[in-house]
């Protein structure tokens, strides 16, 4: 027994160490990581270059307080800036808080058109954390429960429904944002359609209100695009990001432009550790490794070779409800709950994930490979099968 907090259903595993898309548990046995960490592990593990831009920083600067300039957390902005599309970032340590900020923001935008109690629209199945305000946020009753009284301020439309927006809004003068995962991990791996994407840009265009996007797990090139909005042929006024941000490093960033720009000023949010010179170091390299290894066009191209030999293999067996997603984001509905398949899978040396009960998730590294997309397939596919046929 120890002494942690009873938060999680853990598998009975640890593992020593990790090499690409690989990890060694304490017997010595290997794994094929098809998890990542839950989306973290863009570049694997132990990435030799990543390895030495971090172990090089380390042995410079870890930390200063953002009451200083910071070059690196600059160069990041830059960075994220150009690729995105949007102006300006905020950084901090994690997904929640990047939508915290997002959150803020919002309100804070409602206040300064003189609205003293604004809200947002937000989906049905969306999950954005499990702080006070982004569990409200969440669509997960299961997040939710026994934490009321939730923050107010928050209206949910089911999740592809222009026109249920559409009737909020018209109903709800105080309303200041939509917010919503373009891809939807936890709640099953579900993508909005581009034109309800479009529909929901333009409403937001016509009301004056932001667009906030939670890509915590489908950003930083997972989809096959730098970002998930980016299939859509859109711009947001607000990105969250955190996940695959910094390969393993805690960071997350809350992007801002258009008419969320420029809102905030010294005091109106902060964070001690956000952004400081190891975080920043490892979300630079990362993004420096992503283009100069290819990675986004990998994700396209893996992601579609192994969505359609699942697809093939599975086209036959009765139970596989669907296989659906995009890039290196990837969900197997079977027509029962199959959460005893991550123990199974952990077995014979495959690491997975089920999530919204009945939905088995890959969340591969950006780096995945030929010779991974054969080991998967071999592993997952009898297994499921199997499965199916108790
Ligand atoms: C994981 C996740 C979060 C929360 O991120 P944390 O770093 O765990 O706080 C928020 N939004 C989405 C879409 C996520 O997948």
């Amino acid at each position: 027994m120890s002494h942690l907090m009873n938060t999680y259903g853990r598998q009975p595993v640890a593992f020593t160490h990790g090499k690409g898309c690989h990890l060694t548990d304490t017997e010595g046995k290997t794994y094929l990581d098809v998890l990542s960490g839950i989306a973290v592990n863009t570049l694997g593990h132990a990435h030799p270059a990543f390895v030495a831009a971090l172990a090089e920083q380390a042995g410079r600067l870890l930390h200063v307080s953002n009451v200083y300039r910071l070059p690196q957390q600059e160069a990041l902005s830059d960075a994220l800036a150009e690729r995105s599309g949007l102006s300006e970032v905020f950084f901090c340590n994690s997904g929640c808080e990047a939508n915290e900020a997002a959150i803020k923001l919002a309100r804070f935008y409602g206040h300064k058109q003189g609205i003293d109690n604004p809200a947002m629209i937000v989906m049905e199945n969306a999950f954005h954390g499990r702080t006070l305000a982004t569990l409200s946020a969440t669509g997960n009753r299961k997040v939710q429960a026994g934490f009321e009284p939730l923050v107010p301020g928050f209206l949910r439309t089911p999740y592809g429904d222009l026109e249920a927006i559409r009737q909020v809004v018209q109903h709800h003068a105080n309303v200041t944002a939509v917010m919503l995962e373009v891809l939807q991990g936890e709640g099953g791996i579900h993508m909005a359609a581009p034109e309800y994407l479009r529909g929901v840009r333009q409403l937001c265009d016509e009301r004056g209100l932001l667009l906030i996007c939670d890509e915590v797990q489908c950003g930083m090139g997972r989809t096959g695009k730098w970002f998930a909005y980016q299939h859509a042929g859109i711009l947001p006024d607000v990105v969250t990001l955190a996940k695959g941000l910094g390969s393993g490093v805690p960071v997350g960033a809350c992007l801002a432009g258009g008419r969320a720009a420029g809102l905030f000023c010294p005091g109106n949010h902060g964070s001690t550790f956000g952004g400081n010179p190891l975080a920043t170091t490892a979300a630079l390299k990362t993004i420096e490794l992503i283009e100069s290894e290819g990675l986004v066009a990998n994700a396209e191209r893996t992601g579609a070779q192994i969505r359609r030999e699942l697809a093939a293999a599975f086209a036959e067996v009765s139970g596989v409800v669907d296989v659906r997603g995009q890039g290196l984001m990837l969900g197997i509905e079977i027509d029962r709950p199959c959460g005893a398949l991550v123990g199974r899978a952990l077995e014979i040396g495959l690491l997975i994930n089920v999530t919204h009960d009945t939905v088995i998730r890959l969340l591969p590294a950006l780096i995945f490979g030929e010779a991974e997309v054969r080991e998967l397939t071999e592993k997952l596919v009898p297994l499921v099968k199997n499965f199916l046929q108790e």
